[in-house]
């Protein structure tokens, strides 16, 4: 065994003696999220706009909504539930990135059970600000659309679409300083990546989807093919 290898072995076996593994819901011992917690999460079979929220066709963004959005539509995964919620603030800002592996098994669950998978080309993680990613160590993003993507052997891109603009957090802004401050946020660096594919955009949650709007935006300037939107749920 690589030397590195065996002292972050016996580095985690250390950590995990003081600070054990224990799970976000209920906190029973031994993994981060149990099978009662998993079961707790709701999967949202309601399909709407991803835009404006009404009901639509399969998650397609509405007629209305597509006259000002490259964005073709979006999934969401469960409900905003308690389970969710929780799930979703330990990945993000907890740091306990693990927890994107169960999180991206029920995607990949999701996608199985709505026969989605087929329809694309590349997964393509919502790109964090660098600053950002430095200061989270991670993208959540990234994590969750890597285990979809390896599970499926799918073309995953982390490079082509980037965030250029650092923007503070979305979460308590209005609508229209939310569109305001994303626009131009994203470009393609490698256009010729992105051209003609079918893409699937990961994010962790959707708010306005303003985020994945402006990524679709960025890709469709690209010439990919189509856009849709895959989240954990919608806040
Ligand atoms: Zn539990
Ligand atoms: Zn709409």
């Amino acid at each position: 065994m690589d030397v590195r290898v065996a002292i972050h072995t016996i580095w985690k076996q250390a950590v995990n003696v003081f600070f054990p593994i224990e799970c976000a819901g209920c906190s029973k011992e031994g993994e981060w999220l149990c099978n009662a917690c998993i079961g707790k999460i709701v999967f949202n079979n309601d399909f709407v706009c991803p835009l404006c929220g009404h009901f639509s066709f399969q998650g397609n963004t509405c007629f209305s909504c597509l006259k000002h959005s490259r964005l073709n539509g979006a999934w969401i995964l469960g409900k905003y539930n308690d389970i969710m919620r929780t799930c979703i603030k330990h990945l993000k800002y907890y740091g306990i990135r693990d927890i994107s592996l169960h999180l991206g098994n029920l995607m990949i669950k999701y996608l199985d059970s709505h026969f989605i998978k087929d329809n694309f080309d590349i997964i393509i993680p919502v790109p964090l600000h660098k600053r950002k990613e430095l200061l989270r160590g991670y993208n959540q993003s990234y994590l969750l659309a890597q285990h979809v993507s390896e599970y499926y052997a799918m073309v995953f891109d982390n490079v082509s679409l980037v965030r250029k603009k650092y923007t503070q957090s979305q979460t308590k802004k209005g609508r229209e300083k939310r569109l305001a401050d994303l626009k131009n946020v994203f470009y393609v660096k490698n256009p010729s990546a992105i051209s003609g594919k079918r893409i699937l955009l990961i994010d962790d949650v959707l708010t306005t989807g303003a985020t994945l709007s402006e990524c679709a935006q960025a890709l469709s300037s690209a010439n990919a093919k189509s856009v849709w939107g895959f989240v954990l749920a919608k806040g």
